[in-house]
C-alpha cells in the first residue's frame, strides 16, 4: 500500500474512505477534525484477540478467539427464535447464536464440517458455552485478520469499534515518513523512538496505556517542546527594542534612606534585575514571584521612582479596588516629598474626577496611577506610558495580560507581580516567555505564623480564646468553604457560622462571600481594615493581596478541602503586622492519610514555593490555584509532576540548541499540536 502523503494528514476527516457527512460530524463532535487528530486519539485498552483458547478453558464474559469445528445448523422456522450453529473442537462445545441474520449469509460463513475461527464475547446459557453475534467469524487461511491485539478507543453511541478502527488503521497503517525533528542523536540519547514508530507504537502495543512508558513519553516531550517553542518565539517579539531610556535613580535613593527597614538581599537582587531591564534596550517582561508577605510592593514602587524620575509615566493595575487603594495610599505617602502627582482611578470615581485624570493622563501632568483593570479602558491615554506594573496577575488571566502590555505601545516595560507560588514546570509553561525574578527570603523580622490544627468538635474551646484576642486589639478570620448550607455536602456554610458568631459577639462580627456585589464586598473590608468590626466570616474570597496589619488569628473550618497553596494563601492574611500571628485548621476527626501528609507540611513550612510543589505532588497539576483562572490550557498529554524531567529536558534543548519556531522541522510539529497559527497570532 502507498503510504500517505505528510500533508494529508492536516486535512479534514471527511479525506478518508468511509467517512461521510454524519461521521464527520461524530467525529469532529469528539473532536477529530482533522486527520492528524486521528494519530492523537489514543487507544485507551486493547482486545486480545490473538490466542486461542480451547473450549474447556474459556472465560465467560471475555472477548477470546476459538477454532471450532462446524457440525450443525439450525434456523428455526418461528419468529423472534435466533439462528445456531453447533460447533466443537478436540475439549468441547459451543453454540454460535445469531439474531437477525440471514440463512444464506451464515451458510456461507459456517459451511459444515469445516474448520472456522471465530472470536467474540463468550457467554453461558442453560449450562451451554455461547457467543451471540461474534465480532469476526472466517476461515482458517484468514486467521491473521482475526488473531490480533486490537487496540479500543474510546467511542460512546454513534460509531462502532470496527467502523472507526477501519478508519483509524487507513491513517496509522499507512503513516507517511516524517524527517523527524530531533537528531537521531538526541532521540537515542533520551530513549526517544523516532516520530512514525512512536506513533505505531501507540496504537498497536500498551504504552498508551502508561503515561510513563517509552512511546508515551516521546509524544509528551513533542507536546511540550511545541508549547515551549511557541513561548520563546512570543519572548523574542515581546522583547522588541525600545526607545532608549534616561534612567535616573535619586529619588529612589532617598526613599531607601528614608525606609525602616533594609531590603532583604532577595528584595535587592530582583530591584537590580528590574533596573537593567528598564536601562537596557529591549522591552522588559518581567514577573516578580515572591511568597505572600515577600515584600514585592516596595520593589515595584522602587522601580516606579526610576522610570517616572525618567520623566515616564507609570499605571499599577491589582484586580481590587480595596488593594488598588492601599497601594495608592503607600505610594502617596513614600513620594509625597518628590513631587510626583499620583492618581487612583476605578470605576466608582465620580464623573468629574474621572474627566480629570483621564485628561491629565493624556496631557502628562498624573506621573503615575492606580487603579483596577477600569484603567485600561479605550478612552484612557497615556502621553508617555513607560510602565505597566499588574500585581496579583493570576487573577486577571491571559488576555488581559495582553490587553495591558498593548497599552503601553511597543515600547513600555511590563512588570507583572504574583504570590502565587507556582511549581518549577508550571513557570515554565505558564511563564516560559517572561523574564523571571524571584524574591525567595522573607525580610527577617517577620514571625512564622502559629499554625494549629484541631478537631471540629473542639470548637468551643475557641470562644474564650477569640475573646481573649478581640481584646488584645486583635482581628479575626473565620473561614468557610461553602456560602450556604448544602444538603449535598458536609462542610461548613458561611451564612450559618455568622448566625453563630453573631450571637456569641453581637455587632462585632461581619459576613462576606463571592456571590455578593462587589461594591459590597469592597465595602466590608474596608470596615473591616478601619476596625468597626473585629471578626469577618468568609469564604476564600479574602484570598488575594490585601494587607489587614492587624488581623492576626485566622480560622479555617474543613480545612481538609482547600488545597495547600490555598491554605498558604490563607493564613499569609494574619501576622502581617508586629504581632504574633495564629492560624487554626479546623478538621473532621477522622481524616485520611494525605489529609495528615499536608497538615504537617503546612506546619513545618512557611516556603510557598516549598508547599506548592508538594501540594501539587500531592494533589496533582489540575488543582494548583490560578491555573484555573489564568485561562491556559491544559497540556494534553503531559503532567507536570509525572513528566517533570521532560520539561527541564525541554526547556534545556531549546535553550541550548537556540532553536527557533520558525524553522521549517518544527512546522509539523506545531501543526501536530496545532500550534502553527498562533505563530502568526500571537503577539504578547
Ligand atoms: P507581598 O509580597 O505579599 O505583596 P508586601 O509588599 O505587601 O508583600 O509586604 C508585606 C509587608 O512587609 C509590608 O508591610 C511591607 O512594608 C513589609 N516589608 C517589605 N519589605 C520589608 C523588609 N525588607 N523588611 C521588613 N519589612 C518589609
Ligand atoms: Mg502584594
Amino acid at each position: 500500500m502507498n503510504l500517505l502523503k505528510k500533508d494529508i494528514l492536516f486535512s479534514d476527516v471527511n479525506k478518508l474512505n468511509g467517512v461521510g457527512k454524519k461521521l464527520s460530524q461524530y467525529l469532529k463532535n469528539r473532536k477529530i477534525e482533522k486527520i492528524k487528530d486521528i494519530l492523537l486519539n489514543l487507544p485507551y485498552s486493547e482486545t486480545d484477540r490473538s490466542k486461542l483458547v480451547d473450549l474447556d478453558k474459556l472465560e465467560i464474559g471475555k472477548i477470546q478467539t476459538i477454532k471450532v469445528i462446524v457440525k450443525k445448523l439450525n434456523f428455526p422456522r418461528i419468529r423472534n427464535l435466533p439462528n445456531k450453529i453447533f460447533c466443537e473442537d478436540k475439549t468441547g462445545k459451543i453454540e454460535v447464536v445469531y439474531f437477525n441474520s440471514r440463512e444464506g449469509y451464515l451458510r456461507k460463513l459456517f459451511p459444515i464440517n469445516k474448520w472456522v475461527i471465530i472470536s467474540g464475547k463468550i457467554g453461558f446459557f442453560k449450562n451451554k458455552y455461547q457467543v451471540t453475534n461474534p465480532d469476526y467469524v472466517t476461515t482458517l487461511d484468514k486467521e491473521k485478520y482475526v488473531k490480533k491485539i486490537i487496540p479500543k478507543y474510546s467511542l460512546t453511541k454513534g460509531i462502532n469499534e470496527k467502523k472507526y478502527r477501519l478508519i483509524s488503521d487507513q491513517v496509522i497503517d499507512n503513516l507517511p515518513e516524517v524527517k523527524d525533528w530531533f537528531e537521531h542523536q538526541f532521540l537515542k540519547e533520551n530513549n526517544f523512538l523516532s516520530w512514525r514508530e512512536n506513533i505505531i507504537a501507540l496504537h498497536k502495543t500498551k504504552d498508551s496505556q502508561n503515561n510513563r512508558s517509552k512511546a508515551y513519553r516521546r509524544l509528551v516531550f513533542d507536546e511540550i517542546c511545541a508549547n515551549f517553542l511557541i513561548l520563546s518565539e512570543n519572548r523574542k517579539r515581546v522583547k522588541k527594542r525600545k526607545k532608549n531610556k534616561v534612567f535616573k535613580s535619586i529619588i529612589a535613593e532617598q526613599i531607601l534612606s528614608n525606609l525602616s527597614f533594609d531590603l532583604t538581599k532577595s528584595q535587592k537582587k530582583v530591584l537590580d534585575e528590574i533596573n537593567l531591564d528598564l536601562r537596557s534596550n529591549f522591552r522588559m517582561f518581567r514577573i516578580i514571584q515572591g511568597d505572600v508577605g515577600s515584600g514585592k510592593t516596595i520593589v515595584s514602587l522602587l522601580s516606579i521612582a526610576n522610570v517616572v524620575e525618567s520623566n515616564y509615566q507609570c499605571a499599577f493595575m491589582a484586580p481590587t479596588e480595596i488593594l488598588a487603594r492601599q497601594h495608592f495610599d503607600l505610594a502617596k505617602k513614600i513620594f509625597k516629598k518628590n513631587n510626583i502627582n499620583v492618581e487612583f482611578l476605578t470605576g466608582k470615581t465620580e464623573n468629574r474626577k474621572r474627566k480629570e485624570i483621564i485628561n491629565n493622563l493624556e496631557n502628562g501632568k498624573i506621573n503615575l496611577i492606580f487603579g483596577t483593570h477600569s484603567l485600561f479602558q479605550k478612552k484612557i491615554i497615556f502621553r508617555n506610558l513607560g510602565l505597566v506594573i499588574i500585581d496579583e496577575q493570576h487573577k486577571f488571566g491571559v488576555k488581559q495580560r495582553s490587553e495591558l502590555a498593548k497599552k503601553g505601545g511597543d515600547d513600555c516595560d511590563v512588570l507583572l507581580m504574583s504570590a502565587t507560588p507556582i511549581p518549577r514546570t508550571m513557570i515554565m509553561s505558564l511563564y516560559g516567555d517572561m523574564d523571571i525574578s524571584k524574591i525567595l527570603e522573607k525580610p527577617k523580622k517577620r514571625k512564622k505564623i502559629l499554625t494549629i490544627s484541631k478537631p471540629e468538635k473542639k470548637v468551643d474551646e475557641l470562644w474564650p480564646f477569640i475573646k481573649k484576642q478581640i481584646k488584645l486589639d486583635n482581628q479575626v478570620f473565620w473561614v468557610c468553604p461553602l456560602i450556604e448550607e448544602s444538603s449535598f455536602i458536609d462542610y461548613s456554610s458561611a451564612k450559618k457560622k455568622f448566625d453563630i458568631i453573631n450571637k456569641k459577639f453581637p455587632n462585632q462580627v461581619a459576613l462576606i462571600h463571592g456571590a455578593l456585589e462587589k461594591i459590597e464586598k469592597e465595602k466590608i473590608l474596608d470596615q473591616f481594615l478601619k476596625k468597626k468590626i473585629d471578626i469577618l466570616v468568609s469564604t476564600t474570597v479574602i484570598e488575594v493581596g490585601i494587607d489587614f496589619p492587624n488581623a492576626n488569628l485566622i480560622i479555617i473550618e474543613n480545612a481538609n478541602k482547600f488545597g495547600l497553596a490555598q491554605l498558604h494563601q490563607l493564613r499569609g492574611r494574619v501576622g502581617r503586622g508586629d504581632k504574633q500571628g495564629v492560624c487554626i485548621l479546623l478538621f473532621k476527626e477522622s481524616l485520611s492519610k494525605n489529609a495528615v501528609k499536608r497538615i504537617k507540611i503546612l506546619k513545618s513550612s512557611d516556603d510557598g514555593f516549598y508547599i506548592a510543589e508538594e501540594d501539587m505532588r500531592l494533589r496533582g497539576f489540575g488543582d494548583i490555584i490560578g491555573f484555573q483562572q489564568s485561562g491556559i490550557k491544559n497540556f494534553r498529554f503531559a503532567d507536570p509532576v509525572v513528566h517533570e524531567d521532560l520539561f527541564i529536558l525541554a526547556e534545556k534543548y531549546i535553550k541550548k540548541n537556540k532553536v527557533n519556531a520558525n524553522e521549517d522541522k518544527f512546522n509539523f510539529l506545531l501543526k501536530l499540536f496545532d500550534k502553527a497559527e498562533i505563530i502568526n497570532q500571537r503577539v504578547d
